[in-house]
């Protein structure tokens, strides 16, 4: 029997259907994981997403691309395929989609993680033929803590420098993980300011339904005292430019799965490092392909190639893919030059 899903130039393929799931060309139709910008394109004719991915993509890319919802729970049947959503738990909205077609199924992760964040629905293993993995973090040096333990440390920071009078600044990606940051948070101790790309997003997702604490939208008005016990959070590629200017003195810190890895280097120019990823760590890989019940397993992006030989010296038919899931600037899916570097 051939493939249910293929990977063509335009991205994965299935071909019984005529749907494209991720694409990163436009295409007739495409089926949507999430709304991170390196798996939601626009170009397509026709998009199938999460009714929260359809409110992202019209706010991120174009208010007027053409996209149909299906929630998790419902399926819709294309040419006799049928596709049904299920939680990532990623962020807000994201999916991992099954394809069932004449009694074989196969699932495409998108990106997912293991930990529960408060917002994203938790992750659900759906039994399938073939599982279609990623594995940005997929050696075993990754191992994370329990959110908890990390957000105790956040605070921790954050209470230090208000007692002091310093600003506190963390670099979170926009969409995801400055919302996680935000929700996990003791906003008991200062106020919460973000940068307007947080804003944004904060924003859409509000409207969606999803709760999050009170926060401010720092703007030019924002008195000089309001953020001297203030966290701020904010793309990283705003830190040290004019827009922080006049929250000096502060101190400035990443969340990101790439902070396991220690040395001031993987930190860029920032002071402190929190070990919180919105991808699965090591373990979390291994028990998922393990719940999922697949006999076959195709890894996609991240460190695929020692992944899947993992995968094949304990007894699974892994393969590779490569796949144009590159991540944009301040995704944690895109990893830092100085980790490629490090030689593994
Ligand atoms: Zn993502
Ligand atoms: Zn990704």
């Amino acid at each position: 029997m051939a493939d249910l899903l293929t990977f063509t130039p335009q991205g994965m393929y299935c071909p019984a259907a005529g749907v494209h799931i991720d694409p990163w060309r436009g295409v007739e139709k495409a089926i949507i994981t999430h709304a991170h910008s390196d798996h939601a394109r626009g170009g397509s004719k026709n998009y199938l997403a999460h009714p929260i991915t359809k409110k992202l993509m019209h706010a991120r890319i174009d208010p007027e691309l053409n996209i149909e919802t299906l929630s998790p729970g419902s399926t819709q049947t294309i040419n006799g395929v049928r596709f049904s959503f299920h939680p990532a738990g990623h962020i807000p909205g994201s999916v991992q989609v099954r394809v069932e077609h004449q009694g074989e199924v196969w699932v495409a992760s998108g990106d997912y993680k293991r930990q529960t964040d408060g917002i994203s629905g938790g992750f659900e293993p759906v039994r399938c033929n073939t599982f279609i993995t990623e594995c940005t973090f997929g050696l075993p040096i990754y191992r994370w803590k329990e959110p908890a333990d990390v957000f105790a440390e956040i605070n921790a920071w954050w209470r230090g420098n208000a007692s002091q009078g310093i600003c506190s600044i963390i670099s979170a990606y926009s969409l995801g993980k400055a919302q996680r940051v935000l929700n996990g948070i003791d906003t008991t101790i200062g106020p919460v300011l973000v940068h307007g790309a947080v804003a944004n997003m904060n924003t859409v997702l509000q409207e969606s339904g999803l709760q999050l604490p009170p926060w401010e939208l720092v703007d030019k008005d924002t008195p000089k005292e309001r953020f001297r016990q203030a966290l701020v959070i904010t793309p990283g590629s705003a830190i040290g430019t004019p827009w922080t200017n006049k929250m000096r003195p502060y101190s400035s810190a990443m969340a990101s799965g790439w902070m396991q890895l220690r040395g001031r280097r993987r930190r860029g120019n920032m002071e402190k490092g929190f070990v919180l990823s919105d991808h699965a760590d090591w373990d979390g890989l291994l028990r998922t392909v393990k719940e999922t019940g697949a006999e076959r397993i195709i890894a996609t992006h991240g460190y695929t190639d020692l992944f899947s030989q993992y995968l094949r010296s304990v007894g699974y038919d892994a393969h590779v893919e490569q796949t144009e899931f590159t991540g944009d600037s301040g995704e944690e899916a895109a990893a830092p030059a100085t980790v490629a570097e490090r030689p593994i």
